[in-house]
């Protein structure tokens, strides 16, 4: 099963794309957690979007295709995914045409597109409560998901950090970016799919069941 996430900046995509990815057995795709990898690696990549990124804008297409198309293109017998979920891809329609190009050569095929839908005043309290773990990447919130130690991940002992692009400043951009880049390709899939419209502002556990049932039914 191939699954596409939309969702604003602290939707909750990769909490779920994360969830469903173990649920599911799928591979996940996550464009975000790629390219900051890339930047603590200090890879060339890596250095090429780390002003970019720490901005809030969008890095090039070009970039972002080439990271996302081997992944979604696997024809691999030994594969041990049951096919992926794709989490911060595509992020506009430019790159929404693409991937259907690169998957429709590929002959592979979307089976869920799924929309966490959360009002834009829930996504500002959540990003700026948001920490994320330096080692395992588990995210936490201050308000409704606090580690039990401070500053030290519940999973891994961890240090929690709030990513760069999580301060103030760069949430209104990311925003300003999500609602003029991303949010009209909702349009996009809603023509090609049956979007699945999911309301995000609730329980964890609660979005992951309503999303398995829908992209199960
Ligand atoms: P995310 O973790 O998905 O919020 O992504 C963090 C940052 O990575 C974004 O603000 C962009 O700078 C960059 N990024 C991630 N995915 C994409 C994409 N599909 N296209 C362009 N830039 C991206």
């Amino acid at each position: 099963m191939n699954i596409i996430i939309l969702g604003a900046p602290g939707s909750g995509k990769g909490t779920q794309a994360t969830r469903l990815a173990e649920r599911l057995n799928l591979r996940h795709v996550s464009t975000g957690d790629l390219l900051r990898d890339a930047v603590a690696k200090q890879t060339p990549l890596g250095k090429q979007v780390e002003s970019t990124m720490a901005e809030g804008k969008l890095v090039s297409d070009n970039i972002v295709l080439d990271l996302v198309k081997g992944a979604v293109t696997v024809h691999d017998p030994d594969d041990p995914w049951d096919g992926w979920i794709l989490d911060g891809y595509p992020r506009n329609s430019a790159q929404a045409e693409e991937l259907e190009d690169v998957l429709s050569s590929a002959r592979e095929t979307v089976e869920g597109v799924v929309f966490l839908d959360v009002p834009g005043d829930v996504i500002v309290e959540r990003l700026s409560n948001r920490r994320t773990c330096t080692e395992c990447k588990s995210v936490f919130n201050l308000l409704n998901r606090a580690p039990q130690v401070e500053g030290k991940c519940d999973d891994c002992g961890g240090d929690l950090v709030q990513r760069d692009d999580d301060k103030p400043e760069t949430v209104r951009e990311r925003l300003a970016v999500y609602e003029k880049e991303t949010l009209p390709i909702l349009d996009f899939y809603e023509l090609r799919y049956d979007v699945h419209r999911v309301n995000g502002t609730r329980g964890i556990d609660e979005v992951t069941d309503e999303i398995l049932e829908l992209v199960s039914a």
